[in-house]
């Protein structure tokens, strides 16, 4: 009795709260967050764990939130404002010791700073010489794009084009398609040929995994393109090695030989697509066929027609059909866009659309129609003193914007023009110091002693090491929100699990107390996170059909409303009535063309001092930046920490062995890392971890990560960044045993 009784003392002292996870992955997680009432009258999250519930979740989480309360209640969380203290020079102090620089403050104080700060900058220089900075760090509609974009709206702020991942793929899938849907995951379990083009499924897409195995236990095979010998790559039936930036090509001689043997589904193309002639005589050009495309991607012709052949007849001889799944890797090239566009017209010519299992997913963004006019009040900009839209900054350019834009000529005039220097800097959701590209140019720029700029985070971040102010941001617990996802069907509402730790506020209250010190009198900055749910859910659009946020709150997930065919499934693009281009079918023209991205073995920059193609790879366990810094995440990662994996060839040409010490370098910048010599990347193909800058040296040196050898050069759709069109040479730089000799490893200086 007595033990009855406790337990049932114990189970009154918990509660099940469902939230979603709100990291910048395809999965988009249902969490269950089990909180525990404490003696004092707070609360303690005490356990997380997926929602059995959800047919994609299914009950289990990645590795990377699994232990999500290690992050949670990390003892390195920023628990309160802080103010860059006098004399304390922006940048990392190094040795652990970068929270010296700050001094705690009152969320009153740094109101008040940076609502002057902001109101005295945009009178002398204009509003649009405030750039806010954000990305995903959180994918829930109110903390990805809500009260924070009517702000700035309404200060006249510039805008910021989002490009950094995913645009360029996004327009392109668009331009095909006319709206972003896929294959739905579940339906991969009935596929007979799985494809994982750039898409480290078993990394960064685990729930998709579950639904992969069960097709390859009833006969799929799961074939592997990717320059990286990933974990998918590792336990696939095949993997296809393809040298970066050549996946258009690729694509190409796929199709050459599935017009040339007839293997085209003729009736789905004549049904469903515009352009079909142009695209089969493009294709079958010579330069088109196996032979020639082998010389380029580095994959042999044979294996070509075989995949084209194993891919074209997928579906017609009683085993399941051939599904995609793309991933955004393939689209950070100089013409990645173009690579998307030529990979997603692969379902349209053999009709693969048209069976369960079938397809392609890139991405299931576009099924979700959330209002986000509503959200995001773009007519705001009107009621700014610009009275006008404001200028837009490439966020993929961030360097060029903090160092070059409006910047005053040697002649006194205006240097690099499109409106005002960027006077602030406003960042949230986003870690640029350490993933945006041509980080000597970003660091560079972040050093200006004039630049003032805030810094909303949950760590101390290589970002935060830059700012004047900063202020202390919630995890996924801590904040109530409604997301969509870009892996599966479902739209979800997250509770707030448990009060925001110390004194962390969220995105929305964060903005609209702004608004309220700099004298926005709108009653939306009044609204509150119910309200925005509400807004962001207001649509007569038939895919959130019965959606609502009383619905959400009780059921926590529910399917979106897509329409179905007579067997009731829903299978996108299976016909015309799908598609949402202006011609209302798929578009295979303008046929897509390959060219070698200047930055590549064939490109127009290859030259002998930096003949290497180099591939920023992101890490399994970490989120680009994000969990770099929990030790658990660390020790993970530990066996790629540092290492430089190179081809034993191109280690050899270099007189390397595993364990020497190797600068990495270009014109852009270098970094240090340790020699892994090894079957991961192809000749001619050097590999590194994105890590944070601080995390990268030695002895708590400050140090670069991969993003001092990229690039700003933008994709040739979209706008976006083009990491993996980068150009590098590799030399020795200490023998194994560590001894090394001296190199000038200074490129980042106050500008
Ligand atoms: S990071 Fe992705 S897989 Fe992991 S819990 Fe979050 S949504 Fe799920």
């Amino acid at each position: 009795m007595a033990t009855e009784a406790q337990g049932m003392a114990a189970e009154a002292r918990t509660r099940v709260v469902h939230a979603v996870c709100s990291h910048d992955c395809p999965d988009s997680c249902a969490v269950l967050v089990t909180v525990e009432s404490l003696a004092n009258g707070g609360e303690r999250a005490v356990k997380v764990e997926g929602d059995p519930r959800h047919p994609v979740t299914q009950g289990f989480l990645c590795g990377k939130v699994a232990q999500y309360l290690e992050r949670v209640y990390s003892p390195d969380r920023l628990l309160y404002p802080m103010r860059r203290k006098p004399g304390r020079p922006k940048g990392p102090a190094g040795h652990g010791r970068d929270a010296d620089a700050f001094e705690r403050i009152s969320w009153d104080e740094a109101l008040d700073e940076i609502a002057a700060r902001l109101a005295a900058i945009a009178a002398e220089f204009g509003p649009e010489s405030v750039l806010p900075y954000s990305y995903a760090g959180t994918i829930g509609k109110l903390g990805f794009g809500s009260m924070d974009r009517r702000f700035f709206h309404r200060l006249g702020a510039s805008q910021l084009a989002r490009t950094i991942c995913s645009e360029a793929g996004g327009v392109a899938f668009k331009q095909v398609y006319g709206i972003k849907l896929g294959t739905p995951p579940e339906d991969f379990a009935h596929a007979g040929l799985i494809v994982a083009w750039g898409a480290n499924i078993h990394g960064n897409n685990i729930h998709l995994w579950p639904f992969v195995e069960e097709a390859r236990r009833k006969g799929a095979r799961l074939v592997v393109i990717d320059p990286y010998r990933t974990r998918t790559a590792a336990v696939a039936d095949e993997h296809l090695a393809i040298r970066p930036g050549t996946d258009t090509l690729l694509a190409l001689a796929l199709m050459h030989t599935i017009f040339a043997e007839g293997l085209e589904d003729a009736e789905y193309m004549a049904a469903c697509t515009d352009g079909a002639a142009e695209l089969r005589a493009h294709a079958l050009r010579p330069e088109h066929a196996p032979e020639r495309a082998a010389a380029i991607t580095g994959i042999d012709a044979e294996t070509i027609r075989r995949l084209a052949r194993a891919y074209a007849k997928a579906g017609r001889d009683g085993n399941g059909p051939a599904a995609i799944r793309l991933n955004y890797g393939v689209q950070r090239s100089e013409n990645g866009g173009t690579a998307v566009r030529a990979v997603c017209m692969l379902p349209l010519i053999t009709g693969a659309w048209r069976q369960r299992g079938g397809g392609l997913q890139l991405t299931t963004s576009g099924a979700f129609p959330f209002n986000g006019d509503a959200l995001e009040m773009p007519e705001l900009m009107q009621a700014s003193p610009l009275g006008r839209e404001a200028r837009t900054v490439n966020m993929s350019r961030l360097g060029h914007a903090l160092t070059e834009l409006g910047q005053t000529s040697a002649d006194g005039g205006v240097a690099n023009g499109d409106g005002p220097p960027v006077k602030a800097l406003f960042v949230y959701n986003s870690n640029p110091a350490a993933v945006a590209p041509n980080q000597n140019a970003v660091l560079r720029g972040m050093l200006r002693p004039d630049l003032f700029t805030v810094v909303h985070e949950q760590f101390l971040t290589d970002t935060a090491d830059y700012a004047d102010i900063l202020l202390p941001a919630p995890t996924f617990l801590e904040v109530k929100d409604v997301q969509g996802a870009y892996g599966h069907l479902y739209a979800q509402l997250s509770q707030q699990a448990i009060a925001p730790l110390g004194e962390a506020w969220s995105n929305v209250r964060l903005f609209a107390e702004l608004a309220r010190r700099m004298g926005f009198a709108e009653a939306c900055f009044a609204d509150t996170d119910d309200d925005l749910i509400d807004q962001a859910l207001a649509t007569e659009h038939p895919f959130f059909a019965g959606i609502t946020r009383q619905r959400l709150q009780q059921e926590g997930h529910i399917a979106l409303a897509l329409p179905g065919n007579a067997a009731g499934e829903s299978l996108p693009f299976s016909d015309a009535n799908w598609f949402r281009t202006a011609s209302g079918r798929g578009e295979l023209t303008p046929v897509p063309v390959f060219i070698a991205p200047a930055e590549s073995r064939g490109g127009a920059a290859c030259t002998p001092e930096y003949p290497l193609e180099f591939l920023p790879r992101k890490a399994d366990n970490y989120m680009n930046s994000t969990f770099a810094n929990i030790p658990r995440h660390q020790r993970m990662e530990a066996r790629s920490t540092g290492l430089l994996e190179l081809h034993p060839a191109d280690a050899a040409a270099r007189g390397l062995v595993t364990g020497d010490a190797v600068e990495v370098f270009n014109a852009r910048g270098s970094l240090r890392l340790r020699a892994q010599v090894g079957g991961s990347v192809p000749q001619g193909v050097v590999a590194a971890r994105l890590n944070w800058n601080k995390l990268s040296g030695a002895d708590g040196a400050a140090a670069n990560n991969v993003n001092a050898l990229t690039s700003e050069t933008v994709t040739d759709i979209g706008g976006g960044a083009t990491f993996y069109s980068t150009l590098v040479e590799v030399r020795k730089v200490g023998e194994r045993s560590g001894i090394e000799t001296p190199v000038d490893r200074t490129p980042v200086a106050a500008g």
